[in-house]
């Protein structure tokens, strides 16, 4: 994520990069079906609040309880079975039309529902069905009292809904209920209603009442459901949105088409800013594995034309392959700010897709969300490929003042499936002759017609994503192989500037610039005295990055692209595309400049020092192995800063910047979140991703994912380690190349990761006696714990040795919480610590016994810092 304004804290939104720059792209991560997105979206950004208006209204003007004596009537006929219309965009309006239907409302006790770990239960209350389609029914309303419990068996989401609840279990009381599916839900309540002899009545007054909210809610959910509709083999779907008594309205869903099928949660509106807030996501338990892609990319042709005025008209060609049979619906990812124009199949016939053009502008106009689907004229078998275009038009440049040019929508300025997939691409530009652009892959077809530039990339491996930068740029190569041409802007963005004008650290603003704003200009400040400009660091800049690809190539193994092109972008971030690096203006500015800009020694060390060379690391660390869903990218980016922190220790050796920043992030990690007593460490493991960023503590997913990330890749290094051979890293080295080449250009789950750890782990590490890593993976990884020690001892002479034995205590986390210990002596005169030995933790005391040449004065633990513990 991109948070300028945590500048002035520390350094770490400088390293913030986050392959996937926007939110949009980051929920692509989770895979969550794009139905349930655009449902999550509209939530977020326009229904909800009208919904939930309509609820509470709904429920005071029929007074509470809603339940009131029923008039008996006589059972109404069944509706006929309107037929399913056969063109998608009439299916879709036909369900969005869909309807409490007043004749079928029932009076219900007690009527339950289950959904794997979440129980429903409608104590008391009134429900109608929803007019049926094609014989189906595909929701249900309910008002009354109704109660929903759910525990998660898995214990990082229980601690995840702990975090947003205050108790690690969905056990909440209701008024109101939503409920959409597409699968047997209507059966089973129809069951429960028979056996209850339950009669249903005409009351147009309840179906009335729900309508508002019905015709708000529809149109989202009728994209998810027409998947299902259109589809040979429906993956059923189950939603709800409840109305809370104590915490508002909330979204417990089921979801076969979703990764991780139950995701239960709240959409927030922060500043106008829609959020979601991600209170547990996870998989049933009759699924212990991810549905199979529907489709995979093959390639991208994307042609793009930029305007005088930076706008982009781009058409993308999307070349897939089906892996399921029988599905018609392509979830696809394009910025919102980019509005759909067409799409047209191989045969150049129109393809139907949602949201449509005019769909399309009014979600720009509400901050929709970034994401399309396209209906196939048949169902493609399993195994063929076929083609279509998107055309699309609309604003993701931005000018950041003074010539300098800001790429915003990094990732979604094309089209392409939803997912995390490697891909062959072919870029093709055109664009304003005054500027210079770089993109990913290998250039080629350079011209010039007029005021007019053109060239084309093409990548010649595949690629995670594809990108591009465009200024006003001066350049120039860096000497050596491979080859490094560095751009940079001749001027300061006007953020800067304004920094420098400002010129005192505590009067800073808040944002230098917003590049979730595109066409934010910064207000025209008068002109600023001359400033040093970014071109003049190219060189040193150009060193430097070639100085860290060959530090890195001695660990990771070969660069793995012939060329790397590094751009300045305005702001405080970077990002690392296969063969472009963005990097940030703050890594361009001499010392003195950036001092002035207000950057605390933390930032200025974080953009000098390690940006660079972190960027370069994800040349290997998410761009030959990506990763595989949000739940794996601590993995890239933990390991892009440690390299990045070996790289900064190498150096400058007399400063001792590994365990500076090691110690920095401990006492981060270590420090308690605003208003609480908890630690920022245990908002959540790594593994939570950039759901660590909820509405509660917004800095949490750096902490964790880069600073803890970092500890863990030093925990494993320092384990890997022989200290006793002759070369210490052959070991750490061999791992980083070994997954590096099983996972070239492929996906790198944490699982995966931690099966390459088992295969190259010492008989030190195998604290289980099991050859497995669990212990270190469950505590570090997937779970939060800091562990306090404290060492009583007491020291006999033994000949000529002393026998040092003690308990090492260990608090702060539970009993089975398992850790190799190192406990060093330290003699009267002082000296360096003598290394006494290992202790493995195994509950809150652990006794020793050490052999020692001399008769300790004291015990110090692990003083070269191998483990991340409380120090407090
Ligand atoms: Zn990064």
């Amino acid at each position: 994520m991109i948070l300028p304004s945590g500048l002035t804290a520390t350094g770490r939104s400088l390293l913030s990069d986050a392959l996937s720059g926007t939110v949009g792209a980051m929920l692509r991560f989770w895979r969550l079906s794009p139905a349930l997105l655009l449902i999550l979206a509209c939530a977020k950004t326009l229904s909800l609040p009208t919904a939930t208006r309509a609820m509470q209204s709904a429920q005071n003007s029929a007074g509470a309880p809603v339940l009131g004596p029923q008039a008996a009537t006589q059972i109404p006929p069944a509706p006929a079975a309107s037929p399913i219309p056969t063109d998608p965009r009439l299916l879709y309006e036909t369900l969005s039309g869909l309807r409490p239907d007043a004749t079928h409302v029932y009076t219900v006790h007690d009527l339950r529902l289950r959904r794997d770990v979440i129980n429903f239960v409608f104590t008391e209350g009134k429900l109608a069905f929803f007019e049926p389609l094609g014989g189906r029914v595909t929701g249900i309303v309910f008002s009354g009292r109704g109660h929903v419990i759910a525990t998660p068996h898995d214990r990082g989401e229980r601690r995840s809904l702990a975090q947003f609840l205050g108790v690690p279990i969905l056990d909440q009381s209701f008024f109101n209920a939503y409920i959409r599916f597409t699968d047997d839900t209507a059966a089973e309540v129809e069951r429960q209603l028979q056996d209850a002899s339950a009669e249903s009545t005409n009351d147009p007054a309840f179906a009335e009442r729900w309508k508002p909210e019905a015709s708000a809610l529809g149109p989202s959910q009728s994209l998810r459901i027409m998947t299902d509709y259109l589809s040979s083999d429906p993956l059923p779907y189950f939603y709800t949105l409840v109305e809370g008594d104590s915490v508002g309205p909330f979204e417990v869903s089921v979801d076969q088409r979703r990764d991780e099928q139950v995701l239960i949660g709240q959409a927030r509106m922060n500043n106008g800013i829609a959020s979601f807030d991600v209170w547990a996501s996870f998989r049933t338990e009759d699924s212990r594995s991810a549905p199979p892609d529907a489709f995979v990319p093959l390639d991208y042709q994307v042609d793009s034309t930029i305007g005088d005025d930076l706008s982009l008209t781009g058409r993308t060609t999307v070349h897939l392959k089906a892996l399921r049979a029988g599905e018609r619906v392509v979830p696809l990812e394009l910025s919102r700010y980019l509005t759909l124009t067409e799409i047209l199949s191989d045969d150049g016939r129109p393809l139907p897709h949602f949201p449509n053009e005019e769909e399309a502008e009014r979600n720009i106009a509400r901050r929709g969300n970034d994401f399309i689907m396209v209906v196939l004229p048949t169902p493609p078998p399993a195994g063929q490929d076929f083609h279509f275009q998107v055309a699309y038009r609309g604003n993701v440049i931005a000018d950041a003042g003074n010539g300098v040019e800001f790429v915003g929508e990094r990732g979604t300025w094309y089209v392409h499936i939803e997912g995390a997939h490697f891909a062959r691409f072919d870029l093709s530009f055109h664009w304003p002759r005054r500027l210079t652009l770089v993109a990913t892959g290998t250039e080629s077809d350079a011209r010039q017609d007029g005021d007019v530039k053109s060239g084309r990339w093409r990548s010649d491996v595949p690629f995670a994503t594809a990108g591009f930068n465009l200024s006003d740029y001066k350049t120039e190569a860096a000497t050596g192989q491979p080859k490094v041409q560095v751009f940079a802007n001749q001027q300061l963005e006007e953020a800067i500037l304004q920094r420098l004008r400002i010129n005192t650290a505590n009067q800073l603003p808040s944002t230098i610039f917003d590049p979730s704003r595109p066409g934010d200009v910064v207000p025209a400040i008068p002109p600023p005295p001359p400033q040093p400009n970014p071109s003049a660091a190219l060189k040193q800049v150009g060193a430097e990055i070639a100085d860290s690809i060959h530090f890195l190539e001695k660990l990771n193994g070969d660069f793995p692209f012939n060329h790397l092109d590094v751009t300045q972008i305005p702001g405080s971030f970077g990002q690392g595309w296969p063969e472009l690096v963005y990097l940030s203006t703050l890594a361009f500015l001499p010392p003195e400049t950036a001092e002035n800009a207000g950057l605390n020694a933390w930032a200025q060390g974080a953009a000098r020092d390690l940006m660079p060379c972190h960027e370069v690391a994800h040349q290997w660390w998410g761009n030959v192995a990506g990763a595989a869903s949000y739940r794996d990218m601590w993995i890239q980016e933990g390991m892009a800063n440690y390299l990045a922190l070996l790289y900064a220790d190498s150096k400058k050796p007399g400063e001792h910047r590994l365990t500076k920043w090691l110690d920095h992030y401990r006492v981060e990690l270590t420090a308690k979140t605003p208003g609480s007593d908890h630690a920022i460490e245990d908002v959540g493991p790594p593994v939570l991703g950039p759901r660590l960023n909820s509405s509660k503590i917004p800095e949490a997913y750096e902490m964790v994912i880069y600073g803890k990330g970092a500890w863990v890749m030093h925990m494993l290094h320092e384990m890997l380690r022989d200290p006793a051979s002759k070369d210490p890293d052959a070991k750490f080295r061999e791992f980083l190349r070994a997954v590096l080449s099983e996972y070239r250009f492929k996906t790198l789950s944490t699982e995966d990761f931690q099966r390459a750890v088992e295969q190259h782990m010492t008989p030190a590490m195998d604290l289980e006696g099991n050859h497995k890593m669990d212990w270190f993976f469950e505590q570090w990884v997937r779970g939060t714990a800091m562990p306090h020690y404290t060492v009583k001892f007491e020291s006999k002479a033994h000949g000529q040795e002393y026998i040092v034995s003690g308990q090492l205590e260990q608090s702060g986390v539970e009993d089975v919480f398992t850790a190799p210990v190192p406990l060093y002596a330290t003699t009267p005169g002082g000296g360096r610590p003598q290394r006494l030995g290992v202790v493995i933790t195994n509950g809150p005391e652990t006794h020793f016994r050490f052999t020692s040449r001399f008769r300790p004065a004291r015990i110090v633990i692990d003083p070269n810092m191998t483990l991340l513990y409380r120090k407090d």
